[in-house]
């Protein structure tokens, strides 16, 4: 049971590949009864997967890891075909979401098994013990741009911290999703992962729901709105949302290491990547030079064949969103360095390379998500800060420089939930590393050992293992027992000064 097989709302959502406008496959767009039955049969699920103990689930998830590696081929075509992504690009996505699915199936025990912790001096009679239960079922809302990489974040790890899920894919990006439905009923007859396909009603219908939390990717503007929803039966929401990530640049990076990075991370995707390379900020003594060097790397990117650096925009309309931030910052006052207005030809955006564009531009304030970056130079790397940190949104970061120290401490004062040194989107491949952002980025963590903690409820047990000597929770303590707790309160915490 995949959840694909209910009623239909209206109309199928009918897939086109962005590249040629070529049919792909039409899927139903579920209604609320749809929805309904596929969460009803989740929560069983969920009760029969919860009591499975770790082992048992960590040879399912594997299993399933292994189905999806055995047709790596088929899903990255899936995500190429729905995305217009290139393939090559499609199937390293595969990559990248396997190694997350591995670590959460292999961390899940040592995470969340349950453990001894210190009761405490005036406890000793107590042994307290700390331990991790799922929440039941996961509603996962997913967005198109990495349509197997994004929601697997979530997905990966509410499973293996013993969930039930139920995913709505992207309404661009229902196939892929489909797959990997397909492919849990290969290793699982327990419908515990399923998907419902549709748009944003589906989507709304499912938070709305029984679910008992919510993990939703996507943009801003959705996360509000989704958590508008969950307030009104307190679901617990786990917001992924956009961003505006900045680099910095100080004076003594390695400057062609740099604007290598910096094209792969702005161009890669075609720009719409949640954490790719939105604003640069550079020391002005090598400004200049990275702006040639940069150009120069752009200028060499190919469109066409198999070789291309990127496909068109999968949505449409961004083309519009990517318009108006090059015409805000050129009316502005800002430059353009390589590309233009006339780069942008409906879906197919060639790069976009601007400078010297003031910081309240709708290009350095508002999420892109189109092939273009913005290299402004600063005074010092504190202006740097300054500016990379004065966005709403605060999700991923990366600077540059060859003083180790100064890297660090750059990255301790960037307000982002993330940031990479001496290289772009480090942190996406390595799952040991929770992800996340603050602000406008959104709230809470997937990924890594606080990505299994995000899926799960802790549970606090205190057990008596002995009578106490002072008798303090019960109707019959003392008089006695009470001087004696005035005596210890100071004995216990009185004892620290402020100091001069
Ligand atoms: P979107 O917000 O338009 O849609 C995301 C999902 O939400 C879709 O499945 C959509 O059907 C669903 N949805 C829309 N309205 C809904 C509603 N009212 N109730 C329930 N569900 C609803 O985002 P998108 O265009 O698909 O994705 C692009 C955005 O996602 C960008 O802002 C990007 O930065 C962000 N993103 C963030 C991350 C991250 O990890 N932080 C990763 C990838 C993408």
């Amino acid at each position: 049971m995949t959840g694909l097989s209910g009623t239909k709302d209206d109309a199928d959502l009918v897939i086109l590949n962005p590249r040629d406008g070529s049919l792909v496959a039409s899927y139903p767009i579920l209604d609320q009864e749809a929805v309904t039955a596929t969460v009803s049969s989740a929560r069983q699920a969920a009760s029969w997967w919860a009591a499975q103990d770790f082992a048992a689930r960590k040879r399912l998830l594997l299993a399933w890891k292994a189905e999806i590696a055995r047709d790596a081929e088929t899903i990255a075509s899936s995500i190429a075909a729905e995305t217009g992504k290139p393939a090559g690009d499609a199937l390293l996505e595969v990559m990248l979401t396997l190694g997350h699915l591995d670590w959460a199936a292999k961390n899940a025990k040592k995470t969340l098994r349950r453990r001894r912790m210190p009761a405490g001096l005036m406890n000793y009679n107590q042994s307290a013990s700390l331990g991790y239960q799922p929440f039941g079922v996961v509603g996962v809302i997913g967005p198109w741009n990495y349509p197997l990489y994004t929601p697997m974040g979530s997905i990966s790890y509410a499973l293996a911290a013993g969930n039930a899920v139920v995913f709505k894919p992207s309404e661009l990006t229902p196939g892929v999703a489909t797959l990997l439905a397909e492919k849990w009923q290969q290793v699982c007859p327990e419908p515990v992962f399923q998907v419902v396909t549709g748009d944003r009603r589906t989507g709304d219908v499912l938070v709305r729901s029984e679910v008992d939390k919510v993990a939703f990717t996507g943009s801003t503007a959705t996360a509000k709105k989704i958590m508008a929803a969950c307030a009104e039966s307190l679901t617990p929401l786990v917001a992924e949302c956009g961003g505006k990530d900045a680099l910095i640049v100080a004076a003594d990076a390695d400057l062609q290491a740099a604007a290598d990075f910096i094209v792969f991370g702005a161009m890669g995707n075609a720009g719409q990547t949640c954490v790719g390379v939105e604003r640069v900020y550079v020391e002005a003594q090598v400004h200049r030079k990275l702006l040639e060097l940069v150009v120069a790397g752009v200028a060499k990117l190919s469109f066409e064949g198999d070789g291309a650096a990127y496909g068109p925009l999968t949505l449409g309309s961004q083309a519009e969103v990517v318009s108006a931030h090059v015409a805000d910052a050129l009316e502005r006052g800002g430059r353009a360095a390589w590309g233009g207005p006339e780069s942008i030809s409906g879906r197919r955006v060639t790069p976009i390379v601007l400078t010297d564009v003031p910081e309240e531009s709708l290009s350095i304030q508002q999420e892109t998500f189109g092939p273009t970056v913005v290299i402004n130079r600063v005074e010092s790397i504190d202006d740097a800060i300054a500016r990379a940190n004065a966005t709403a949104y605060g999700l991923g970061a990366a600077v540059f420089t060859r003083d180790k120290r100064l890297g660090l401490a750059i990255a301790e004062q960037l307000r982002a939930g993330a940031v990479t040194v001496n290289s772009v989107l480090g942190f996406a491949s390595i799952p040991a590393l929770p992800f996340g952002g603050v602000g406008g980025s959104g709230f809470g963590r997937i990924h890594g050992a606080n990505g299994l903690l995000e899926f799960s409820v802790a549970k606090s047990i205190a057990r008596q293992n002995r009578k106490a000597a002072l008798n303090l929770l019960t109707m019959d303590r003392s008089e006695r027992d009470m001087n004696l707790v005035s005596r210890l309160i100071p004995l216990l915490h009185g004892r620290g000064k402020p100091r001069n």
